[in-house]
């Protein structure tokens, strides 16, 4: 059975790039060089990503795959400064669960979020600052420094996107309990299906929606059969949808089927199959189906299927018939055959999943992931860490992301400006792990696309008390 969840998309982000920093000085009548009056690059935009409620799926990405941001213009005299790119915004589906992902291995790698709600952001790829112009240069024994930083170029990864569907309420039951007839039954009173286009690509599916009007999502959980929590048959894969789901509607097929299974029996098998597969699915909030009462004879089952149904309700409540408890008390009678019954189940799980949800989201706001944070602060820190290589006896190579851009940031036509990324070098720990590698004066150190020759703390003493900034 072609059953599919799961969506999953690679795509390709790029931020916008930083403008480059301006360099030039003041032009005043009758004063031949005038002070520097270069402004900054704009910065570029960045990726986001953004969970929408609206956005049903990942289908877009499939024909789409390269998203990049607007570059930050380029800074001018007079102090103007460039303006900033535009961040590109992609919605994505609730539920989408994002990872890097390193497209020569095809290997996924870091969890850089897990969008659970409504608005949530990350930044995925972020755009580059812009240069700084040469006003910034200035120093008291630089007057008029005439060089400027390029734009600082734009992050650049291939992340997978997945989204994982979170049903409100997934029917669970042995096979042919009635489950997809439920559904179809519980969602015959169609809402715009048009909003829900997920609905069409998964069959086992259902959207309904209550008298007031309070719209939920159903979702058939086929094969749960005794041994599922082993992950034989298809049982695993969707064990892991209703860890997601805010209800449980167990489906008990009253007749016993053809093999005339004890429906009790059958009950208890399905409630430890989930009790096997994950301890807190034993306390997920649930209501229990009787199905196709409208075949004779199936009420004294009804009723002993009703004691046992009550009795559970009042153990999973810690013993107190009066306390809350996650399992309703009442044992809801339905024929999906003759819709007996199916309006009531409708508003028993539309208002159970309407309170889950509000109390979910309460949770979620209480506790705002801050993805953009997190994830921000992480590839920053590992943006700085660098290396070194020693390709041969006088050859060494830099490697790390915020060395290299700032390589690609330096002019190496202009000799200030290569003075002053030796400077930044130095701050940052290079020379010494040059140093700690083995290189000695006049080696060749190369990052990225740029050689230079190396020359130890001593030798440049004086030029870097220039340049402190
Ligand atoms: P699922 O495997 O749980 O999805 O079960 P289905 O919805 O496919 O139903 C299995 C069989 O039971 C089908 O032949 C249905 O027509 C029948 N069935 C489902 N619900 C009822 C019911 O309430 N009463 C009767 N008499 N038959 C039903
Ligand atoms: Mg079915």
């Amino acid at each position: 059975m072609g059953v599919e969840f799961t969506d999953k998309v690679t795509i390709l982000v790029c931020g916008g790039d930083g403008g480059a920093g301006c360099m030039s000085f003041r032009r005043e009548a009758h004063v031949p060089k005038g002070g520097p009056d270069g402004g900054d690059g704009g910065r570029g935009g960045d990726i986001i990503l953004q969970a929408d409620v609206q956005t049903s799926s990942l289908i877009d990405f499939r024909f789409k795959h390269h998203f990049r941001a607007q570059r930050g213009t380029h800074g001018q005299g007079k102090r103007m400064h460039g303006a900033d790119g535009q961040d590109m915004v992609l919605k994505v589906p609730v539920g989408t669960v994002v990872h890097l992902y390193d497209p020569e291995t095809h290997e996924e790698g870091e969890l850089v979020a897990d969008l659970t709600h409504d608005g949530e952001r990350v930044i995925v790829a972020k755009g580059g600052h812009g240069g700084r112009g040469n006003i910034h240069f200035v120093t008291s024994t630089r007057r008029a420094p005439s060089f400027a930083e390029l734009g600082e170029p734009a992050i650049e990864q291939w992340i997978v996107m997945e989204m994982k569907l979170m049903a409100d309420a997934a029917l669970v039951g042995v096979p042919s309990a009635g489950k997809s007839s439920l559904i179809s039954r519980l969602s015959a009173a169609k809402p715009k299906i048009a909003d829900y286009p997920f609905t069409t690509l998964v069959p086992n599916l259902g959207v309904a929606r209550t008298d007031e009007g309070y719209d939920y999502v159903l979702a058939d959980v086929p094969g749960l059969i005794e041994g599922a929590h082993e992950g034989r048959g298809l049982g695993h894969e969707f064990l892991r949808h209703i860890e997601r789901t805010a209800l449980i509607v167990h489906v008990v097929d009253m007749t016993g089927g053809y093999e005339g299974r004890d429906p009790v029996e059958d009950y208890r098998i399905i409630n430890r199959e989930l009790e096997l597969y994950a301890d807190e699915l034993a306390d997920r909030p649930r209501i229990v189906v009787a199905n196709k009462t409208d075949m004779p004879g199936t009420e004294d089952v009804v009723k002993r299927l009703a004691a046992a149904v009550r009795e559970d309700s009042i153990a999973a409540a810690g013993g107190d018939e009066f306390a809350d408890s996650p399992i309703d008390p009442k044992l809801y009678l339905t024929s999906a055959v003759t819709g007996k019954g199916v309006k009531q189940l409708n508003e028993a799980i539309g208002s159970k999943v309407r309170v889950l949800r509000a109390e979910a989201r309460a949770e979620a706001e209480a506790f705002e992931k801050p993805y953009e944070a997190i994830w921000e602060h992480r590839r920053e820190a590992r943006d700085r860490r660098f290396q070194v290589v020693r390709l041969d006896e006088h050859t060494f190579r830099v490697e790390g992301p915020q060395v290299e851009r700032w390589v690609i940031q330096t002019d190496w036509d202009n000799e200030e400006a290569v003075a002053f990324l030796q400077h930044r070098l130095k701050r940052a720990g290079v020379d010494d792990a040059l140093a700690k590698a083995g290189a000695r004066d006049g080696d060749e150190v190369q990052i990225v696309e740029c050689a230079f020759d190396y020359q130890s703390g001593e030798a440049r003493e004086d030029i870097f008390q220039e340049l402190e900034d």
